[in-house]
C-alpha cells in the first residue's frame, strides 16, 4: 500500500455546477439512443396528435436524415418558440395527471434532445391556416422566426446529421448496417396495433417503400400486409380477461402463431395501453409455453394487446417509456400463458382432426374379441421385477404384431414397379389417414383421463409452490402459502413424462445418440442385472434368447415406434434416437438397457389404446428423474468410492485380478474419476430438478387424485427432514 508523503495530498475534488448545456446533451444522449429512438419518439408524436397517416423517410440508416410527416392537428405559430425547449409539452400540466395518461408522450423531452444531437426543422400547419411554417433549431432554441411557406395538412419534422457532436457514438452507429432493419420493424409493430392509420417507410430516394399499409378494420389484413401470408395464416386469434381487483384487472387480445408455423427467432409485438412495449418476462414465459407444446421447436409470432387501468402501469420508469412496471405483473403473466397453452394445444389438436375430415379415409378395423385369444397373457401388473422368462408375451413369437397388423396396411394392389407416381402418393395418404385416425381417439381418451383425475388442490401446489431444495435423494422440499411439503420428485417426474408423451405424440423432437447401440447386447445387460437383482440364475443361452425374441418383437415394432414415439431401431436392430420429452433435458443413458427391457416385457402390444399407455408408461419410467445409479458421494455415499479404494469390494476382486502389479496411484485416480463422475450426475440432475422439472410442472402437470394419497406429496410434520436439508449444505 502506498503512503502518501505529508503536503503531497491531491486536492479533494471541488464540486460545481454543470452547464445548461452538457446537461441537455448528457439528457440527449439517453432518449435518442439511436436512429430508431428517434423515429419512435417522432411517430409517437403523429399518433398523439391523432393522424391517420403517417410516412417516414431515412437516409444512411437515420445518421442524415429521418423525416417523418403526418396529417395531424399540427402545431400552433404561438408555441413555435418554446416547442423544442426541455419540459415543454402540451400534454401534461400537473403531476397528478400522470396516473390516466393516455397519451405516449409527456415528459417533453423528445424534441429537445434531438435539437441537442442533430439539427431540427419543422414544417407545421394547422386547422383554418392559409399557409403554414416552417423553422429550424438547435440545442432547444429556434435558429430564425418561423418562416410562413406552403404546408398540406399536419406536421413535418426532419431530424438531420444525428449524433454529429457525439463522435464515439456516430462512429458505432456507422458500423452498425442494421438501424434501417430497425427502424422497419418498429413501423411494422405500430402498423398492425394502430390499424385505423395508414404508415409507410422507405429509404430516402427508393422509389418502393418497406412498409406500407393500409387504414383497415381487420387487424389480420394489416398483418398480412405488412408480416406476410406466411404469418398471416397460421395465426391464431386469443383473448383473455381478468376483473377481480383482488388479483388482476386486464383486457387482452391478439394473434399467435399456430403450430404450422415455424421460424427461428420469436416476433413479440406487446402493446400495453396502446404503447409499444416490451416485457421480457412476458416474452420468456410464452416462449417456454411454445417450445414445450409445440412438436417442432418453433419460435412464436405474437400480437398481444394489453388493456390496463392507467393507475396499474407506471409509465414513468423508463426515459424512453419503453419498458413499464404493471401492478400484479406475475398474476396477469401466468393468466395469459395459460391461456396460450390452451389455445395451442386445441389448434394442435383441431389441425389434425380437420386434415383427417378433409379426406376420407377407411375406417379403423376394430380389435375384435375373437382375435383376443392370440394372446391369453396380458399383464396388467407393472411391476418389473418378474423374470424375464415368465414375462415374455406370446405377442414376442407372434411375427404378425396385431397393433402393427391393423395400423401398417399394406395397400392391397397398385404397389407394383411401374405404379404411377400419383398412384404410391395416394397409398402414402391412405396409409397415413388410416394411422392419424388411429391416434386421435385413443390418445384423446388417455389425455381427457388425465384430465378428469387431475386433483384441483394438488395442482393449485404445483402452480403456486416454491422449490427449496432436494430433502433427500428423492424429496424435494416445496413451500405453499404457508406449509412446507415433501415432493417425490422421481413420481412427480414419471407422471410429468407420461402426460408429455401423450400429449407431445407423433410430435417429437429427437435426440440423437452419438452412437447407435445394439438392441441385443442392451437387452443382455439389463437382463444380466436383472439376475444380479433377483438373485436368480439363468443360464446365458436363456438370455440371449430372450434378448434376441425381444430384439425380434422391438424390430417389428420399429415403424410405430418410430413415426409416434420417436424411437428410432434400424434394421439390424440398434436404436439410434429418442424422443425428447422436455426441452433441455435427457434422460439418464444408464437406464436405456432397463427401457429396452420394459418395452418387451411390459408393454401391451394387443390393443391400441393399452398399448399407447404402456408405452407411455415406460417412457415416462425411462425419463424419470431416478436418483443416479452411482451413490451420492456424501455421507455414508462416500464409503461406497472409499471401499472400492482399498479394493475390499467382493465384486472388485474379480475386475482388479488383472490389474495386480499395477500402482496403487492408476486406482486413485481411477477412483477420482468415478467420485467425480457421481458429483456431476447428481449435480446435473439437482439442476434439472429445479430448472427444467418444476418449472415444467408447473405448465403441464396435471397431479391425479391418486398422489394426494400414495406419499407423493407429505405436507411436512417435524422439522426432522427439513433438518438434514441444512446438515448437507
Ligand atoms: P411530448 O411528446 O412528451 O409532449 P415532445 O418533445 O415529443 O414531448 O413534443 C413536444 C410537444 O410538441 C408535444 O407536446 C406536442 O404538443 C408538440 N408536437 C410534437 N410533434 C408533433 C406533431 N407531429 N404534431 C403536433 N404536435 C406535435
Ligand atoms: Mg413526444
Amino acid at each position: 500500500m502506498d503512503i502518501e508523503a505529508p503536503g503531497e495530498a491531491k486536492e479533494l475534488p471541488k464540486i460545481h455546477r454543470l452547464d445548461e448545456s452538457v446537461v441537455n446533451r448528457i439528457a440527449a444522449g439517453e432518449v435518442i439512443q439511436r436512429p430508431v429512438s428517434a423515429v419512435k419518439e417522432l411517430v409517437e408524436n403523429s399518433l398523439d396528435a391523432s393522424s391517420t397517416s403517417i410516412s417516414v423517410v431515412v437516409k444512411d440508416g437515420g445518421l442524415k436524415l429521418i423525416q417523418v410527416s403526418d396529417d395531424g392537428h399540427g402545431i400552433r405559430h404561438e408555441d413555435l418558440p418554446i416547442l423544442c425547449e426541455r419540459h415543454t409539452t402540451s400534454k401534461l400540466s400537473k403531476y397528478e395527471d400522470l396516473q390516466s395518461i393516455k397519451s405516449m408522450g409527456f415528459r417533453g423531452e423528445a424534441l429537445a434532445s434531438m435539437t441537442y444531437v442533430g439539427h431540427v426543422t419543422v414544417t407545421t400547419i394547422t386547422k383554418g391556416q392559409l399557409h403554414g411554417y416552417r423553422v429550424s433549431y438547435r440545442d432547444g432554441m429556434m435558429e430564425h422566426e418561423p418562416k410562413a411557406c406552403a404546408a398540406v395538412k399536419g406536421t413535418q419534422i426532419m431530424v438531420e446529421n444525428l449524433f454529429y457532436n457525439m463522435i464515439a457514438r456516430r462512429k458505432t452507429l456507422q458500423n452498425s448496417a442494421d438501424d434501417y432493419t430497425k427502424i422497419v420493424d418498429l413501423l411494422s409493430r405500430f402498423a398492425i396495433h394502430y390499424i385505423d392509420v395508414s404508415f409507410s417507410c422507405r429509404k430516402h430516394g427508393a422509389a418502393r417503400a418497406d412498409v406500407h399499409s393500409v387504414a383497415t378494420s381487420s387487424r389480420l389484413d394489416a398483418i398480412r400486409s405488412v408480416y406476410g401470408l406466411s404469418v398471416a395464416r397460421n395465426l391464431i386469434k386469443i383473448e383473455a380477461s381478468d376483473n377481480d381487483p383482488s388479483s388482476s384487472v386486464f383486457e387482452m387480445d391478439g394473434f399467435i402463431s399456430n403450430s404450422n408455423y415455424v421460424v427461428k427467432k420469436t416476433t413479440m409485438v406487446l402493446f400495453i395501453n396502446d404503447r409499444l412495449v416490451e416485457c421480457t418476462a412476458l416474452k420468456r414465459a410464452l416462449e417456454i409455453v411454445y417450445s414445450a407444446t409445440l412438436p417442432k421447436a418453433s419460435k412464436p409470432f405474437i400480437y398481444m394487446s394489453i388493456i390496463l387501468p392507467p393507475e396499474h402501469v407506471d409509465v414513468n420508469v423508463h426515459p424512453t417509456k419503453r419498458e413499464v412496471s404493471l401492478l400484479n405483473q406475475e398474476v396477469i403473466i401466468e393468466k395469459i400463458q395459460s391461456v396460450v397453452e390452451s389455445m395451442l394445444r386445441n389448434s394442435n389438436e383441431s389441425r389434425t382432426f380437420q386434415e383427417q375430415t378433409v379426406e376420407s379415409s377407411p375406417s379403423v378395423p376394430s380389435i375384435t374379441n375373437n382375435e383376443s385369444h392370440l394372446n391369453p397373457s396380458p399383464s396388467g401388473s407393472k411391476s418389473q421385477k418378474v423374470p424375464v422368462h415368465k414375462m415374455v408375451r406370446t405377442d414376442s413369437s407372434d411375427p404378425a404384431g396385431r397393433l402393427h397388423a391393423y395400423l401398417y396396411k399394406k395397400p392391397q394392389n397398385h404397389l407394383e414397379m411401374n405404379s404411377s407416381l400419383t398412384a404410391v402418393r395416394s397409398s402414402v395418404r391412405q396409409r397415413r389417414n388410416l394411422r392419424e385416425t388411429a391416434d386421435l381417439t385413443s390418445i384423446q381418451e388417455l389425455i381427457n383421463d388425465i384430465d378428469s383425475k387431475c386433483h384441483s388442490g394438488l395442482l393449485d401446489i404445483v402452480r403456486q409452490c416454491t422449490y427449496v431444495g432436494m430433502a433427500d435423494d428423492v424429496f424435494a422440499l416445496l413451500q405453499h402459502n404457508t406449509h412446507l411439503y415433501l415432493a417425490n420428485v422421481v413420481n412427480l417426474s414419471k407422471e410429468l413424462m407420461y402426460q408429455q408423451v401423450l400429449r407431445r405424440f407423433a410430435h417429437f423432437n429427437a435426440i440423437q445418440l452419438s452412437e447407435s447401440a445394439p438392441l441385443q447386447e442392451l437387452l443382455m445387460l439389463a437382463l444380466k442385472e436383472e439376475e444380479l437383482d433377483l438373485e436368480c440364475n439363468e443360464n446365458d443361452d436363456l438370455k440371449m434368447k430372450i434378448a434376441e425374441m425381444n430384439t425380434q418383437l422391438l424390430k417389428q415394432k420399429a415403424e410405430m415406434l418410430e413415426e409416434y414415439f420417436c424411437i428410432f431401431i434400424d434394421s439390424d436392430g440398434n436404436l439410434s434416437r429418442l424422443p425428447i420429452l422436455l426441452d433441455q433435458y435427457t434422460p439418464d443413458m444408464d437406464r436405456v438397457p432397463e427401457f429396452l427391457l420394459c418395452l418387451g416385457n411390459d408393454v401391451d402390444w394387443e390393443d391400441e389404446k393399452n398399448c399407447f399407455q404402456s408405452l407411455a408408461a415406460a417412457l415416462g419410467n425411462f425419463y424419470a428423474m431416478h436418483p443416479p445409479l452411482l451413490p451420492h458421494p456424501s455421507g455414508e455415499g462416500l464409503e461406497f468410492y472409499r471401499k472400492r479404494k482399498h479394493g475390499k469390494n467382493p465384486q472388485d476382486v474379480g475386475k482388479s485380478s488383472c490389474d495386480i502389479g499395477d500402482d496403487i496411484e492408476i486406482e486413485d485416480e481411477f477412483e477420482h474419476k468415478l467420485l467425480s463422475e457421481a458429483e456431476t450426475a447428481w449435480g446435473q440432475r439437482e439442476w434439472s430438478i429445479q430448472h427444467v422439472l418444476f418449472p415444467s410442472m408447473r405448465l403441464f402437470l396435471k397431479p391425479p387424485t391418486s398422489m394426494a394419497v400414495n406419499g407423493t406429496f407429505v405436507r411436512v410434520a417435524s422439522l426432522e427432514k427439513l433438518y438434514r436439508i441444512f446438515e448437507r449444505c
